[in-house]
């Protein structure tokens, strides 16, 4: 079930509506903004760094993976590591993939221990790790974390999704539309390319939002943390991963359009069309957002068979 609540600084604010509740946040009291640690980098807007200052999101993000004693944890983006010093004693194992040097470099010396430190932080861009191979390596599956930077979250949740088969669950922060359109269910305004694909992958849930204040400095729009379970729908429906996503970017290409109009300009023959739709019984009119994943999966199917 999707639940939607915004944290506030010091409490979460009862059960008013997301918006109107954005109104009614408060700004944090001095005595209430975390001790400021020494930068050891400036901070690079173009990596999209906004660090948390929230004193009660970086609880709720690390709470929101549960268990994590037997747990090996990927952070991406630990940053100047808020999240990374509430995870390293929950977990087994943590490693933490920074991409700027000076951030990196301040966390490895801080978790610079004798032979056995359960926290491992590499200075490298998220999007060229192979989990795969790291967790294959290593014999273990991965819990995933972090404080997403904006300007690469749709390549890094494509990243995750390649290599889904060892993740279990991923707690992301996106912004909130990105997060809105994740979760969304077919036939909604929401609903789309990202939404279709992510949810071939796992099952989304919103946990809560949090304004532009909770971050130093604050983004220009308001955040929310998902939870994807990884749960791949492929074999359940009976399609092959490469041909229907190329499928859901063809059907999800021209928004106004039918679903029927988009599979003829994607070149499917008017008859090969019209006779996919009767097979799975939906109507030539709908749009593809309306259409939901075990119908798209017949209709992919319905076209496959004929086009061989
Ligand atoms: N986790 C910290 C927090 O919540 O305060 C920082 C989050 S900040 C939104 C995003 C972090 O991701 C920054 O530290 C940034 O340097 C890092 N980053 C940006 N691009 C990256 C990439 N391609 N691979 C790994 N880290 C990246």
């Amino acid at each position: 079930m999707m639940q939607r609540r915004i944290l506030d600084f010091r409490s979460q604010l009862g059960s008013l509506p997301v918006r109107s509740r954005a109104s009614n946040l408060r700004h944090p009291q001095p005595n209430q903004m975390p001790e400021r640690k020494h930068s050891p980098s400036r901070q690079k807007p173009k990596l999209g760094q906004h660090f948390l200052v929230s004193t009660t999101a970086p609880r709720a993000i690390v709470d929101a993976l549960g268990d994590l004693s037997q747990a090996t944890v990927l952070e991406i983006g630990p940053g100047k590591g808020v999240l990374t010093r509430l995870l390293a004693p929950r977990v087994e194992r943590l490693v933490a993939i920074e991409l700027d040097a000076a951030l990196a470099a301040s966390l490895q010396l801080e978790w610079m221990q004798p032979a056995g430190s359960s926290v491992e932080v590499l200075c490298q861009d998220i999007l060229n790790f192979d989990l795969t191979h790291w967790a294959t390596q290593h014999g273990v599956r991965l819990q995933v974390v972090g404080n997403l930077p904006y300007y690469i979250s749709s390549p890094i949740l494509t990243h995750l999704f390649a290599h889904s088969a060892v993740i279990d669950r991923a707690v992301l922060m996106t912004q909130r539309e990105v997060a809105e359109r994740i979760v969304a269910p077919p036939g909604s305004s929401d609903y789309g390319l990202l939404s279709a694909t992510t949810q071939m992958y796992a099952t989304t849930e919103n946990l809560f939002t949090l304004p532009p204040e909770a971050f130093s400095p604050p983004p220009k729009v308001y955040s929310s943390v998902i939870r994807l379970t990884m749960h791949s729908r492929f074999e359940e429906l009976g399609v092959e991963p490469v041909g229907f996503l190329r499928f859901l970017r063809q059907v999800f290409a021209l928004k106004r359009k039918t679903l029927g109009n988009n599979l003829r300009a994607s070149g499917y023959s008017p008859a090969a069309v019209d006779a996919a739709f009767q097979r799975v019984g939906v109507d030539t009119r709908v749009r593809a957002e309306a259409v939901p994943l075990p119908a798209m999966a017949g209709l992919f199917v319905a076209l496959t068979a004929d086009d061989s």
